[in-house]
């Protein structure tokens, strides 16, 4: 995702539209097992980071809950958010070289960034920044530019996650035309707590999906797993590729199918490769984390969509309690040693 633009009205009910359906799909897998007795639930859905988000817990009629998340929600966006002004991301970003103090939180955040920049070897790279913003995508409108190639190449030259030095919460760049997004790993990172406190404060069970990054808070209701869609990853789809069950845990997936734009019969999709500058073209249409925390599965699917089907599956066997799926173009799916059976 492109993190915190703006959005008009227009936008957000496309968003929306678009959101719903990975809800839908969810409540349908949901739903599948059919004849259980009503339960208490309370829902909200909103619009943050740039999406639609929508968070449901069970066993209850309180709402106030749902209210703070909300707030919380507030609160990350104006410390993580690469375009709102004074947000730590803009001041960093706007630091000309200088130390920046910043949040616990957003110090945080990049340290477990730049574990995710390390470990795929820069294929997750959070100063991919200069280069997102030449393709100027916007996921509403479905438009973009393709870049002149030396305005890429003088971009991808303050590519480079080694320029951020961090020190406790104190943040330097290196090369001060180097510059933060952190669309890749936010979403996830922001899930995880709002479940840590949903968690702490007595909740057992739950939904949170923020924009289709799916993390569950326990077992369903009455105890059974949930059952999650995992989305066909074609822009028209309207039915799960393959769903699995699963509690107390985060199902993320990053694809070519949500933001992009299509000139001269060309699709240009927004996982963006550090080491060219261009959308990544590796025969992959999606690749679905399944993991305990959403962070995790955040970074590491768009980790993986970049190293791509053999690189990103030696990664994710290596790693223990992470699962992937990764979806060809030709919808054939490649799923890791330990991927949860489908359900049906
Ligand atoms: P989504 O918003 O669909 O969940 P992802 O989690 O796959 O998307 O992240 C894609 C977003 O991550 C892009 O919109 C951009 O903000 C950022 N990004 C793009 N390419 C990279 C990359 N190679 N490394 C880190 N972040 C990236
Ligand atoms: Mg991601």
């Amino acid at each position: 995702m492109i993190f915190f633009r703006t959005s008009s009205k227009n936008h957000r009910r496309c968003k929306i539209t678009s959101a719903m359906l990975v809800f839908l799909l969810l409540f349908a897998a949901g739903t599948l097992s059919g004849c259980e007795k009503e339960t208490a639930s309370v829902s909200k859905t909103g619009f943050f980071l740039d999406t639609v988000v929508s968070i449901t817990l069970y066993d209850t009629e309180n709402t106030s809950p749902l209210e703070e998340c909300f707030s919380r929600l507030a609160s990350y966006e104006k410390l993580f958010s690469r375009t709102q002004e004074g947000s730590d991301v803009w001041r960093i970003n706007h630091s000309d070289g200088n130390p920046v103090e910043v949040s616990t939180e957003t110090a945080d955040l990049l340290e477990k960034a730049l574990s995710y920049c390390r470990l795929s070897d820069g294929a997750f790279d959070i100063t991919i920044a200069p280069v997102l913003t030449l393709w100027n995508f916007d996921a509403d409108q479905k438009t973009g530019t393709v870049p002149d190639e030396s305005d890429l190449i003088d971009a991808l030259s303050h590519v480079g996650y080694k320029n951020i030095q961090l020190d406790g919460t104190t943040v330097t760049l290196l090369d001060p035309d180097t510059s933060i997004d952190l669309g890749g790993i936010a979403k996830g990172y922001i899930a995880d707590l709002l479940k840590e406190d949903l968690v702490s404060a007595g909740y057992t069970s739950g939904i949170i999906d923020l924009g289709g990054n799916i993390l569950t808070i326990g077992s369903k209701p009455h105890g059974q797993d949930f059952r999650i869609g995992v989305r066909t990853p074609k822009p028209d789809a309207t039915q799960p590729l393959t769903t699995i069950s699963c509690r107390n845990a985060s199902v993320v997936t990053s694809g070519t199918y949500e933001r992009y734009f299509i000139e001269n019969g060309k699709r240009y999709h927004h996982i963006l490769s550090p080491f060219d500058g261009h959308p990544v073209e590796n025969g992959l249409a999606s690749v679905t984390i399944f993991s305990e925390h959403s962070v995790d599965g955040d970074a590491l699917s768009t980790a993986c969509f970049v190293l791509g089907p053999e690189k990103g599956m030696a990664l994710i066997e290596s790693l223990d309690g992470i699962e992937a799926l990764f979806v060809t173009d030709d919808l054939e799916m490649k799923p890791s040693s330990g991927w949860p059976d489908a359900t049906t």
